[in-house]
Formats: C-alpha cells, structure tokens, sequence
C-alpha cells in the first residue's frame, strides 16, 4: 500500500536508495525496476492524478519538486517517471472510453506504468505531428501502423499513450491519441537503448501494427492535437525543465564540495581559495537558481493559466534546458581531473543533462516558438 505523507517525505523515504544506485545503474544501463517500484510503493506515481482514484492530487508544482528531487539523485529514473506522468496527466484528462477508470487507477498505483510513444521517424522531433495515421477497419474499430523513435520504458511501459492522424484527418493537427497495451500483438520493440546519458531509460524505437477500438482512443475523435497542445506540452515541458535542473544543481553541489575540499598543499589552500573558481560557481548558482524560480513560477502559471502561460512555458523549457548545459559544464569545468573521472557523479549529471535540449519541442523549436509569440504570430 502506498504510504501516506506530503511529496515531501515520500521523497525523503525513496530517494536514498535511488541515489545509491544511480552510478550502477548508469554503469550497466539498467532500466531503474527496484526505483520504479519504490516510487509506486510510496504512491508517487499518482502524484498527479485525483485523490479519488487513488491518487495524491497533486499539481504542476509538485511535479516540479519531485521531478528536482528525483532527477537529482538519478536521472535515468527520473526520465522513467517523467513520461509515466506525462502519460497519466493527458489520460486523466481525457480517459479513454474502454476501461478507462481502470487504466487510471492503475497508473495511480503503478499497476501499470505509462509513457509517451508520440515522436516519429517521420516527423522527427516535431512530436505534435504525426505522420503515421489510424486506418478504419470498421464501426468503431482502427488499425494503426506507426514508426515510433524514441519510446521512454519501451521494453517495460503497461501502456504506451501513441499518437496517430485520424482515420479521417487531413493533417497532423487532425490526430488521435490512443491507449495501447505494450502486449497488444503487434508492437515490437525493435533494438536497445545506447546513449551516452539517461543510460537505463530505455528509449528505443517501437514498431506499432496494432488493432484498436475507439474505446481505447483519448478524448473526442481528431482531439489528440489539442491534448498534445494543451495537457502533454505544459506537463511535459515543466517536468523535463525540473528533470534539467535536478540534475544541474546535483552536479554543482558536487563541483562545491570538491573544490572545497581539495587541496593545493604547496600553498596551503584549496581549490576554493581561487577566485577564478568561485566566480565559475557563483554565476553557475546564479543561474541555475534564477531558472528554478522561473520554473516555480510557471508551474504556478499553469496551475492558473492566464494570457501569458503558453510563452511561459515554451520559454521555460529552452531556458531551463540551456541552463543546465551551462551549469553542468561550470561544474565539470571547475573540478578538472575529479570532473571527467567519474567518482565524483559530476560527469553523469552533465552527460543526463544533454538530453533535455533535444527532447521536443527543442530548446531551437520553442526559442522559435517563443519568438512567434512575442511577436503575435500564430505558433503553427
Ligand atoms: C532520452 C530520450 C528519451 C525520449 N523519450 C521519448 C518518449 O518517451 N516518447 C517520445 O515520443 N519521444 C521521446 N524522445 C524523443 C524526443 O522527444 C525528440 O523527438 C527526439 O529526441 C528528437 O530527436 P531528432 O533526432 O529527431 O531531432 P531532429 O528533429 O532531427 O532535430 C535536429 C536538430 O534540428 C533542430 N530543429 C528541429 N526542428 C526545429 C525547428 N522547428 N526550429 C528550429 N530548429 C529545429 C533541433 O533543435 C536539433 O538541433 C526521447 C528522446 C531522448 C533523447
């Protein structure tokens, strides 16, 4: 049964051990199942979802601090729980029709543990446009046939929330979003996972030949796009941008107490005693520290939405992203040898944080994004 008590101490309780195993995890590249498992134990994966199926009914902002959290002790976890949410937060908002309190309920407990299978060879990192469609087979019923890039939790996901165009769409913003069960015959993941970061997360290519009704379809029919525009883009963006910066401060944590602690002992000082590294620290904490207040306030932002909440968002993301690249670069940086070696973790945090800028919409998409939308363009 999960355990009772705020995000908080559920925290406290979980992340020790995901720490400890973070290195190995990395070192073997192994999906995180004993992680997963504890987060489900202590109800984290509800986290987001209502109280009355079983949930915490928790929001954007205690996304944002359990994903710090978690990222910041390992980020291949972290990337795990990230699309398991992201999954759970577009089901709940749009349950599909066959089962899907029961669907619900288990992602609340982790009975079933979800994940996005949205980019396609097809259309790369512009994940809100699928070029794969859903073939109508029949009086509700479709095939889909799709080239799925990068699914997080491939070989280890319940339920892959799939996008496809609808059997009657005319383009990408006419799509669907469908439930699939990972054992439906028909889905194949096709090769293993090797990156240089986010090592166990299993991101892997996913073949889908799949028979569906529309009972497994989220929401109303050619509906995915604005579900993928209104819930999966603003959960998304701020759980990756927390993932960014959970990994940034776990490594410039590190680089502090090295540089505090190593010794220059023909001088009788240490590297803290250089005013070249403290100021590499000082700008890296200032940074990353004025990119957690903005991601703070645009969680904020979206649990209130308002005129400004969508550039809000897109500029969180790029800049939270950015951010952590220049963080974790300081820190490598001012820890030299200690730095590229890998006892100190620094490494691992820098190399995870490469993955956030590429993961979609880009940090170069939403600057672009952003931009339009400053200027008053229309995004698409
Ligand atoms: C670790 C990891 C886990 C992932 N997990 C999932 C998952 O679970 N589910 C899922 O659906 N996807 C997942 N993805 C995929 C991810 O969201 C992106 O779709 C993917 O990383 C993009 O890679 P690409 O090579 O296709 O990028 P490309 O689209 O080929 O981008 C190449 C370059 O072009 C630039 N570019 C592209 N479009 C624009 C634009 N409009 N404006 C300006 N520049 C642009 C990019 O910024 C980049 O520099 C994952 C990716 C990673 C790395």
């Amino acid at each position: 049964m999960p355990t009772s008590g705020t995000v908080q101490e559920r925290l406290d309780k979980v992340l020790p051990s995901i720490r400890s195993a973070a290195a190995l995890v990395d070192e073997q590249a192994a999906f995180p199942v004993e992680q997963v498992q504890a987060l489900a134990d202590s109800g984290l994966l509800g986290l987001i979802l209502p109280t009355d199926i079983g949930g915490m009914g928790g929001g954007p902002s205690e996304l944002v601090e359990a994903l710090m959290g978690v990222a910041g002790a390992c980020g291949t976890t972290s990337m795990v729980y990230l699309m398991h949410l992201a999954a759970t937060a577009v089901t709940a908002a749009a349950p599909p029709g066959d089962d899907g309190d029961a669907l619900l309920a288990d992602l609340a407990t982790g009975a079933q543990l979800g994940t996005l299978a949205f980019s396609e060879k097809g259309s790369r990192s512009h994940f809100w446009a699928p070029v794969s469609k859903a073939e109508r087979t029949g009086s509700g019923s479709v095939t889909l046939g799709a080239d799925k890039s990068w699914v997080t939790s491939a070989n280890y996901a319940d339920v892959y929330i799939s996008s496809a165009m609808a059997p009657e769409g005319e383009g990408p913003t006419e799509a669907n979003l469908y439930a699939v069960k990972r054992t439906s015959p028909g889905v194949v993941v096709q090769g293993a996972f090797d990156g240089i970061g986010l090592r166990g997360n299993d991101s892997a290519p996913v073949r889908l030949d799949v028979e569906l009704t529309d009972g497994d379809r989220l929401g109303d029919e050619a509906g995915g796009f604005g579900l993928m525009m209104q819930v999966v883009l603003p959960w998304f963006s701020l759980g990756n941008s927390a993932v960014s910066l959970g990994l940034a401060r776990s490594a410039l944590q590190a680089a502090i107490d090295h540089v505090s602690g190593a010794r220059l002992e023909h001088l009788d000082s240490s590297l803290a005693d250089l005013p070249t590294i403290r100021a590499y620290l000082a700008k890296a904490w200032a940074d990353l520290t004025a990119h957690e207040a903005m991601l703070r306030e645009t969680a904020r932002r979206v649990a209130n939405p308002d005129d400004g909440t969508v550039l809000a968002v897109l500029s969180t993301k790029a800049g939270c992203n950015e951010a952590a690249l220049r963080v974790t670069d300081t820190a490598m940086r001012v820890a030299g040898g200690a730095g590229f070696s890998k006892h100190l973790g620094i490494e691992r945090f820098a190399r995870d944080a490469r993955a956030g800028f590429v993961m979609a919409p880009t940090s170069d998409a939403l600057f672009d994004f952003a931009g339009r939308a400053l200027c008053g363009m229309d995004l698409f």
